[in-house]
């Protein structure tokens, strides 16, 4: 180790008690001392936020941390505050702060204290905050969850898009770019839109060889079907996903009244009911949350067991996401999803009223999801072409972990070609 390695290894130490860096943790982070535009494609839970966090840390002058979700930014904040005696080492800017905490944020970062600033894209665009940022040192913006830039991304957020008009504004920074999708198109989108074919790319494996992926046919004996699935994986954690609130709602039902300690999650339950159940299933008073894709973002619950589509997800990645929910601590994480064809038309038929634009991007998504369901080959080899990734479905990591390499269904074929 030359002394710079040392450096980070003993910082990495003193402010998060690690002593190993994980994945590429330690070659992006050199990348950013560096100065260097970075680009980071990470699964969820690989790391990423540590990759921008020690850099901010240790250098001078303060980082900008984009995120699109003000309960996010709050979490990181607090945990960055639970490392150091200084409050003010994290702050959030956003609108929902009083003259007299914007003033004592713009204190701490003028006065030096201030390592990492969390903002909200939209926050970013007011031209006060900007003539502010303008003054004092910034040392890099990141930009967490920068798939949002992209159209065929699975969270697309306009505001995103003007970033690199204001980050240009603040001077020569480099720019660090965070995703967990690794769709070589939305990896395109967000070297454009921020301008930085130049950046040094790390890009992990996507692969999560615990996870069991199985998809089963739709039929009307979904419900108990479910029920039976979870009474098999009795007291431990999972999430099922639907597509409707109105679904959401009837699924929570139908499990609470077949003895199984469930909670509903959807936009339209009020904050603090939402907040309720989140904690419910966080501090495993119920076992099962039924929710819309609303919930989970940001989620770090270690042992979710099983995450069930209900109904199929409008893109893979989308899927990805959802799923890699289960098994973070590594351990089991079973993924079942139901399919039937009725489903793709009733998402279909939804899309129809969207612009056109819109509307070819979401059939072509779907699309690739009908083929995940409908495939015989290794869902983890189809997933992972999907990223961009190859996988051998023989000797790979996690390759026996699927539905359809345990139980082929087109035996016939595969006896055929043995005669031949
Ligand atoms: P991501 O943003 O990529 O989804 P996070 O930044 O939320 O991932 O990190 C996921 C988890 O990994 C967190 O609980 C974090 O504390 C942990 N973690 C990050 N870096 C390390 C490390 N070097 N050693 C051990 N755990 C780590
Ligand atoms: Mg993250």
């Amino acid at each position: 180790m030359n002394s710079n390695e040392i450096e980070i290894h003993k910082e990495l130490k003193k402010y998060f008690g690690f002593s190993q860096f994980k994945g590429l943790q330690e070659q992006v982070i050199t990348s950013i001392l560096n100065k260097k535009n970075t680009f980071v494609i990470m699964p969820t839970g690989g790391g990423k936020s540590l990759c921008y966090q020690l850099p901010a840390l240790i250098q001078e002058g303060t980082a900008i941390v984009v995120s699109p979700l003000i309960a996010l930014m709050k979490n990181q904040v607090d945990a960055i505050r639970s490392l150091s005696s200084e409050n003010g080492i994290a702050h959030v800017l956003n609108s929902s702060l009083t003259k007299t905490e914007i003033a004592q944020v713009k204190k701490d970062i003028t006065s030096g204290l201030t390592k990492l600033l969390y903002v909200a894209p939209e926050s970013l665009t007011k031209e006060e905050y900007v003539a502010f940022l303008q003054s004092v040192p910034i040392s890099f913006v990141a930009i967490d969850e920068a798939h949002c830039i992209s159209e065929w991304g699975h969270d697309f957020r306009p505001e995103y898009r003007n970033l690199k008009n204001i980050i240009k504004q603040l001077g020569q920074v480099p720019i660090i770019g965070l995703t967990a999708t690794a769709t070589p198109k939305v990896q395109e989108d967000i070297l454009k839109n921020l301008d930085m074919s130049d950046a040094n790319t790390f890009k992990a494996s996507f692969n999560r060889p615990n996870l069991y992926y199985e998809v089963r046919t739709k039929t009307k004996n979904i419900e108990s079907d479910i029920i039976r699935f979870i009474k098999q994986h009795k007291g431990k954690s999972g999430i099922i996903y639907c597509l409707s609130r109105k679904k959401v709602e009837s699924i929570a039902e139908v499990l609470q009244v077949n003895g199984i300690s469930a909670v509903p999650y959807h936009a339209g339950l009020d904050a603090k009911t939402r907040a309720k159940h989140q904690d419910m299933f966080l501090m495993e008073d119920v076992d099962v949350v039924v929710a819309t894709i609303a919930f989970g973002m940001g989620i770090d619950k270690p042992d979710v067991r099983f995450v069930i589509h209900h109904d199929i997800p409008k893109s893979l990645e989308s899927y990805y996401q959802e799923t890699g929910r289960a098994g973070r601590d590594g351990g089991e994480g079973h993924c079942l999803a139901y399919y039937s064809y009725k489903d793709v038309e009733k998402l279909e038929k939804f899309m129809s009223g969207k612009p056109v634009a819109e509307q070819e991007i979401g059939f072509a998504l779907l699309q690739e999801v009908v083929a995940y369901a409908e495939t015989s080959m290794s869902r983890r080899k189809f997933l992972l072409h999907y990223f961009g990734e190859e996988f051998d479905s023989e000797t790979g990591e996690g390759a026996d972990m699927d539905d359809n390499v345990r139980n082929p269904k087109n035996k016939i074929e595969a006896k055929d070609q043995v005669v031949k």
